[in-house]
C-alpha cells in the first residue's frame, strides 16, 4: 500500500518541470526535458522527485541533475520501487569534474539510463570520464555500467563481493524481471567485474588523485549487499555514503548483515568530522548533523531489539512479523513496501545470533 501523503514535506514547495522544458536547478542551469517533476534543491530538503521518462526517449538524451557543490553534480532518482514510469531511476548516482578527468559515482539502474549519465556529463563537461566507482551491487546502483565499459581508459572501481554476485541468482532473477516491463532499457546488459577490486579489511580505503582531488573509495563490509563502499572527496569534504543511511523513505534490509550497518555507521559517524555534505543512495543529501544517518540506524536498531525480544519470549517468525508495525514510520515512502521484509530478515539473523 503506498503511503498516503508525502513525509514531512507538506511546507516544502515542489518545483515542476511538467512536459520539455529548461529547469534551472540549484546553481545549474541545464537543459532538462522529462516529464514530472523535480525537486528545486537536492540538498536538505524532503520533496520527492517524480521524473517520468519514456521507452522513446534518446539514448543520449540527458537526464534531469543537480549541482550539489563545487564541481559535484547529483541525480536525484524517484523515492520508488522499479517501474514502467521510472524505467529504474530509482536510486541516485552523481560525479564529480576534476580538471583532469570526471569521476562518476554509480551508474544508475539500466544500461540504458548508464547511457544517459554518461550523455549528461557530456553536457556539463568535454573532459573524460575516468573512474566510475561502483558502490555495490544492487541493481538500482549498478546496472547501468555496461555503458561505462567502452569508455577509451576508464578504470572501474567495484567491491570484491561484486564477483560473487556476477555468478549469483540474484542477477538473473532481477535481470529477468527487469527486462519482463522495461525490456528496451536493459537492452545490451552484461554483468561488469571491476577493475579495481576493493576488499581487504573493514574500512581499509584504495585512495587515488584525480586532477588535483583525492578519493577514498572505503570498504565498509557488506551491511547492504555482497559488498558496499563509502567514497570520501578528502578536499570538497563531501561523503557518498551509498545505501549506508536512507534519506526520504524507509530501509531496506533484504542482503547485507544489519549487524554491520549499527557498527559501519559508527564507524561513519566518528570518521569524518569535518563533512560538508552526505550523499546518500536514495534521498536528498544532506548537511550536519546528518538527520539521516540517526533515523536509519535507530530503525535498524529497533528491529533488531523487537526481533530479538519475539525470539527470546517464543514467538516464531510469522507471529513477529506481523505483529511489527513502527506506526511513527507508516508516513515514510516504502515503508509499506519494506518494513514486513526487513523484520523477516532480521528475525533470521537474530535467531543466528542467538543461537
Ligand atoms: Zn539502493
Amino acid at each position: 500500500m503506498p503511503p498516503k501523503k508525502r513525509w514531512n514535506n507538506s511546507k516544502l514547495p515542489l518545483f515542476s518541470c511538467l512536459g520539455v522544458l529548461t529547469c534551472s536547478l540549484f546553481t545549474g542551469s541545464i537543459a532538462a526535458s522529462h516529464a514530472g517533476q523535480a525537486p528545486q534543491t537536492a540538498v536538505d530538503t524532503q520533496a520527492i522527485p517524480v521524473t517520468v521518462l519514456s521507452a522513446k526517449d534518446a539514448e543520449n538524451k540527458p537526464l534531469p541533475f543537480h549541482k550539489i557543490a563545487s564541481d559535484t553534480y547529483f541525480f536525484y532518482g524517484n523515492i520508488a520501487e522499479v517501474d514502467e514510469k521510472n524505467r529504474g531511476f530509482n536510486g541516485n548516482a552523481g560525479f564529480v569534474v576534476t580538471r583532469d578527468g570526471v569521476v562518476v559515482i554509480d551508474s544508475l539502474g539500466t544500461p540504458r539510463l548508464g547511457k544517459r549519465l554518461i550523455a549528461t556529463v557530456r553536457q556539463v563537461t568535454k573532459l573524460p570520464i575516468k573512474y566510475l566507482i561502483i558502490t555495490h551491487n544492487h541493481p538500482d546502483h549498478s546496472y547501468g555500467a555496461i555503458a561505462f565499459k567502452s569508455i577509451p581508459g576508464i578504470k572501474i572501481i567495484g567491491h570484491e563481493g561484486t564477483l560473487k554476485y556476477l555468478d549469483s541468482e540474484g542477477l538473473a532473477g532481477s535481470v529477468a524481471f527487469r527486462r519482463s516491463f522495461i525490456a528496451p532499457d536493459m537492452q545490451g546488459f552484461k554483468g561488469v567485474a571491476p577493475d579495481i577490486l576493493i576488499g581487504g579489511k573493514r574500512f581499509d580505503h584504495y585512495a587515488f588523485t584525480l586532477g588535483g582531488k583525492t578519493f577514498r573509495v572505503y570498504n565498509t563490509g557488506q551491511h547492504h549487499s555482497y559488498g558496499d563502499l563509502v567514497v570520501h572527496q578528502v578536499e570538497d569534504k563531501n561523503v557518498w555514503i551509498s545505501d549506508l543511511a536512507f534519506n526520504n523513505r524507509s530501509t531496506f534490509m533484504g542482503d547485507g548483515h544489519s549487524s554491520e550497518v549499527l557498527g559501519a555507521m559508527d564507524w561513519l559517524r566518528n570518521s569524518f568530522p569535518d563533512t560538508r555534505l552526505m550523499i546518500p543512495g536514495h534521498g536528498s543529501a544532506q548537511t550536519a548533523p546528518f538527520p539521516m544517518v540517526e533515523k536509519t540506524y535507530s530503525y535498524v536498531k529497533r528491529l533488531r531489539d523487537e526481533m530479538r525480544d519475539a525470539i527470546k519470549s517464543g514467538q516464531d517468525l510469522a507471529t513477529a512479523v506481523k505483529a511489527s508495525d513502527f506506526a511513527d514510520w507508516h508516513d515514510a515512502p516504502l515503508y509499506h513496501e519494506n518494513h514486513k521484509k526487513n523484520a523477516n530478515f532480521i528475525y533470521l539473523e537474530m535467531e543466528q545470533e542467538l543461537f
